[in-house]
């Protein structure tokens, strides 16, 4: 229910931590895995992780707010490997403080990484995905999206944007095969998290009801379900991963 042998994948943000847990759930299942990150050796040490489990990966070094970039990846894709069928966009940063102290680079690059990459992805394998009549999306949002958090405002909106265009788009194409949905993850183990102050840490730990952080791989089986022919039925929708921190 779950083999993805002979599909393509493209994963944004899968160098290191959740993304990087993606890129090795989708390649065991038997995609071939092509993976965005900043700079030439964190996009090879994501492709690696699709080798590593043994399918074949590829490495695009590009920012994804640079919306012609993402053209050109996806393109160069699908000369490459024929097509692109499944997209997670998983690449995420945060600039936390208090609305009144946060820059305008505070907000400008939260929501160009978050949200308008976001949409630069999902509107560049529109073409391919529609040619094909299938495909896949899923969008990484958070549940601070839904329950907001003092102190991530920029980063708030910017996850709460992807529900609306996650929606949106599954209404647009949904009469072409291709099926899109969102997954609101709570507190997971990374890079993104591990900085956090030890009080911000215990106080998380308290609120989730299943007495633990999440970890990357939690978010992976989540991927892994929504784009299989498990979840052929299911698009529009947020897949909340969080231990139930947000009841
Ligand atoms: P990490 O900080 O561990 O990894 C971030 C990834 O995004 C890296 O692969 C990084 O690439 C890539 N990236 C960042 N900025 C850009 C950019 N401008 N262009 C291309 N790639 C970029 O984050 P997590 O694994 O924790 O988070 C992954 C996603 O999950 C994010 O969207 C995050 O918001 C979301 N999330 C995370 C939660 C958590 O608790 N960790 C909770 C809820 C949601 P590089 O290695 O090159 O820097």
């Amino acid at each position: 229910m779950t083999d993805l042998s002979g599909k393509v994948a493209l994963v944004t943000g899968g160098s290191r931590g959740i993304g990087r847990a993606i890129v090795s759930e989708l390649a065991a299942a038997g995609c071939r895995v092509a993976v965005v990150a900043t700079s030439e050796k964190s996009a090879e040490a994501g492709a690696q992780a699709a080798i590593d489990a043994g399918a074949e990966g590829k490495g695009y070094a590009a920012d994804v707010s640079d919306a012609g970039r993402a053209q050109e990846v996806v393109e160069d894709l699908v000369a490459t490997w024929g097509g692109v069928d499944i997209l997670v966009n998983n690449a995420g940063v945060t600039r936390d403080t208090v609305l009144m102290r946060m820059s305008d680079e505070d907000i400008d690059s939260v929501v160009d990484t978050n949200l308008k990459g976001t949409l630069y992805y999902c509107r560049a394998v529109t073409k391919p995905m529609m040619k094909a009549r299938s495909g896949s999306i899923v969008n990484i949002s958070s549940i601070v999206g839904i329950t907001g958090n003092a102190g991530q405002s920029n980063y708030a909106a910017a996850k709460a944007g992807i529900f609306g265009l996650t929606r949106s788009l599954a209404s647009e194409l949904g009469s072409r095969g291709i099926r899109v949905n969102a997954i609101a993850p709570g507190y997971i183990d990374t890079d993104m998290t591990s900085g956090l102050p030890e009080k911000v840490k215990e106080v998380s730990l308290q609120r989730i009801p299943l007495s633990r952080f999440g970890q990357p791989a939690d978010i992976a089986r989540g991927v892994r379900f929504l784009v299989s022919e498990a979840g052929s039925y299911v698009t529009g929708t947020t897949l909340v991963i969080d231990g139930g921190m947000s009841l």
